[in-house]
């Protein structure tokens, strides 16, 4: 039987560009389709019928015609807006850096569906006003784990050992995740690591986001545990997220000059 011609899918855009007068090219993330390419065609005219609808952070509903570049969107509907998702700096720059690694985590046309489930429950959290720095990091781990990649936080990556509280560990994202203190320092990219940064990464690991949105964090400990899922998912992907810096620069606290009231 023949590949049909048109076909629908939910989809969640990932990035896009302008091509020509009017037109737009969007990567998508799909259920089903994985990643795909698409073409909006006149997309850009004020009364195109499906310019409204094929925004970021928003799962749409798309009927498509496969063609042989770029699939065509012939409609297009928004199946559920996270309108409050964009209120907050914060939460927005967030979004564009989880669909970022989304991007780069799934080949075109490849199963993906763990990580379209992980992105719509993440833009759900974002939306419903969670802190961006938990959801992202429970997004990194989602990730890694569905990937085939998750980080080792229960056991010695290298002796299989499982850490005790009253040691030293080290995270080493190329191996893994959590060295004990009986090996030297390896001379790859790797940090120390406390133990209550320890404990929040078992924490990503084993509870349910509602259940860490509840936990009270030092600073600190978060900051620790950003770096090591960051530096974690750069290996994981074998490349910087550009969107980092914009998601730092929004999140850096405006410095109060004095003299002014
Ligand atoms: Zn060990």
């Amino acid at each position: 039987m023949p590949i049909p011609r048109m076909y629908h899918t939910e989809a969640i855009v990932l990035s896009r560009f302008e091509l020509g007068e009017a037109d737009r090219v969007l990567t998508l993330l799909t259920p089903h389709e994985g990643k795909i390419k698409a073409i909006a065609k006149g997309v850009r005219r004020p009364r195109s019928r499906i310019g409204g609808a094929v925004e970021p952070f928003a799962e749409l509903e798309l009927v498509l015609a496969r063609a042989r570049t770029f699939d065509v969107i012939t409609q297009a509907s928004v199946g559920h807006a996270w309108l409050s998702l964009r209120d907050r700096l914060e939460s927005t720059a967030t979004a564009w850096y989880l669909a970022e690694l989304s991007e780069r985590a799934v080949e075109e046309r490849a199963y993906a569906y763990p990580v379209y489930a992980l992105l719509r429950r993440a833009y759900q959290l974002l939306d419903d006003g969670m802190a961006p720095t938990r959801v992202a990091r429970w997004f990194e781990f989602g990730l890694a784990d569905a990937l085939g990649m998750r980080p080792e936080v229960e056991r010695c990556v290298e002796c299989d050992r499982v850490l005790e509280a009253d040691e030293e560990y080290r995270w080493v994202p190329v191996l893994g995740g959590t060295l004990c203190s009986r090996h030297p320092p390896p001379p790859s990219e790797q940090m120390p690591l406390s133990l209550n940064a320890l404990k929040l990464l078992r924490a990503y690991r084993r509870l349910d986001i509602e259940a860490i949105a509840g936990l009270r964090l030092p600073v600190a400990v978060e900051a620790e545990v950003e770096s090591a899922l960051r530096r974690f998912i750069r290996v994981v992907l074998e490349r910087d997220a550009r969107s980092l810096a914009f998601l730092d620069e929004v999140r850096t606290p405006r410095p109060i000059r004095a003299g002014t009231t």
